[in-house]
């Protein structure tokens, strides 16, 4: 006899919890399966903790309007539920001529994105912000900010609980079936159920594609290829001079190794990208050897031996190396033919960052405000 519910939100990372929130608040009754034994252990636990501005993305592309809108309502979120964060500020650094020249492009793109709030700085305004720095010339994003990810998805988990929705631990979603306007879902873990359900979100990070695999009814066309891209960080032994976030312009195929802080005042430097076929979050100390020069071109002062593997985190991703740049997809009824069914594929960065916007495009599209 399976157990009906209105709605399913599987995978209790930050995106599946404010999905799960936002359907609990338009008055659904939800459950999120997890398969792990807590809450947001996966992509959500292993990322930079950056609000990003929405500065780099293709205009009207998903990634930068999930992220302008994203991170307004993170930032009001964080306020009103006491979430830890910061509005740290973030420098984009120019190391030389050919840089300096390309700091206007990204201006440019930014503004068309809506973050028309980023200030160019001469190398002296620059330094009299981080005295450390070597540079030609920087961009100021003011906007861009630092968050306890841990507390945010506690207090996503809290209000949609507040809200009536359950979190199922030791839960993976196994199978599911379309049928009779709903889904026929099973479960495994120590408790087996039977789920019939009429709204079914799949945002199973890693495993989105997996989990897509798995529902009977839905074209096997509609489920994208898989991808590893990992991402290593190395923290900083000692203090860091640094009181914001700092990058170097970006280069073909990602955003350069860069400076990030945590809320504790401490730095990290990564991600990196390493395409991988499993997934693996050994940090190789030896890759630590290739970051020191990148990091001396603005950072100087870096410390030989200052470098210590740290954690890495695996990008979800729908386009393999070499391809260009995939957006999020919020995959509803209107792209697979599957009443009540939303897959999230290729939910990378700035996924954190546009989570509230994200789950609010899920309810959009399964129309279920
Ligand atoms: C290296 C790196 C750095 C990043 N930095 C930033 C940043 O600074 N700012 C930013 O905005 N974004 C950043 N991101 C992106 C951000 O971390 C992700 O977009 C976001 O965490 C994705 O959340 P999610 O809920 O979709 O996925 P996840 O956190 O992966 O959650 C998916 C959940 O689904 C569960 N699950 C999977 N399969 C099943 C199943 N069969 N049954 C039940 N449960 C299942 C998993 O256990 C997991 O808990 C970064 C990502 C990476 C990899």
């Amino acid at each position: 006899m399976s157990e009906r519910i209105d709605a399913v939100v599987v995978g209790a990372g930050v995106v599946g919890l404010a999905c799960a929130r936002a359907l609990a608040r338009a008055g659904h009754e939800v459950i999120v399966l997890e398969r792990n034994p807590a809450f947001g252990t996966e992509t959500s636990a292993r990322n930079s903790e950056v609000i990003h501005a929405g500065i780099y993305y293709p205009k009207d592309s998903l990634k930068a309007r999930l992220c302008v809108a994203g991170r307004a309502l993170l930032y009001a979120f964080c306020e009103e539920y006491g979430v830890a964060h910061r509005r740290s500020g973030k420098l984009i650094v120019a190391t030389n001529a050919e840089q300096d020249a390309k700091l206007e492009g990204i201006r440019a793109r930014a503004a068309a994105n809506g973050v028309d709030n980023l200030c160019v700085l001469s190398a002296a305004e620059a330094r009299a912000l981080e005295p450390e720095l070597n540079c030609t010339a920087a961009l100021l994003s003011p906007s861009t900010g630092i968050v306890d990810s841990h507390g945010l998805m506690l207090a996503l988990l809290g209000d949609a609980e507040r809200h009536g929705a359950v979190l199922a631990l030791r839960t993976p979603f196994v199978a599911a079936e379309v049928k009779g306007g709903g889904f026929e879902l099973v479960t495994g873990g120590e408790a087996p159920m039977q789920l019939r359900t009429r709204l079914l979100v799949n945002s199973a990070g890693l495993a989105a594609v997996a989990v897509a695999r798995g529902i009977a009814g839905l074209g096997a066309a509609h489920v994208p290829d898989a991808y590893l891209a990992k991402g290593n960080y190395y923290a900083l032994t000692g203090r860091t001079p640094f009181s914001r976030l700092v990058y170097p312009v970006p280069e073909p195929g990602g955003l350069g190794v860069h400076l990030t802080l945590d809320l504790g005042g401490r730095a990290r430097f990564g991600p990196d990208v390493e395409w991988v076929s499993e997934i693996d979050y050994a940090v190789d100390p030896q890759r630590a050897e290739r970051f020191y020069g990148a990091i001396r071109s603005y950072w100087p002062g870096l410390p030989d031996g200052a470098l210590q593997p740290a954690y890495a985190g695996m990008r979800p991703k729908i386009a393999g190396p070499g391809a260009p740049e995939a957006d999020f997809v919020i995959q509803g009824p209107a792209g697979h033919g599957v009443p009540g069914l939303v897959n999230l594929f290729g939910i990378e960065s700035p996924g954190l960052t546009s989570s509230l916007a994200i789950a609010e495009q899920v309810v959009a599209a399964l129309g279920a405000r």
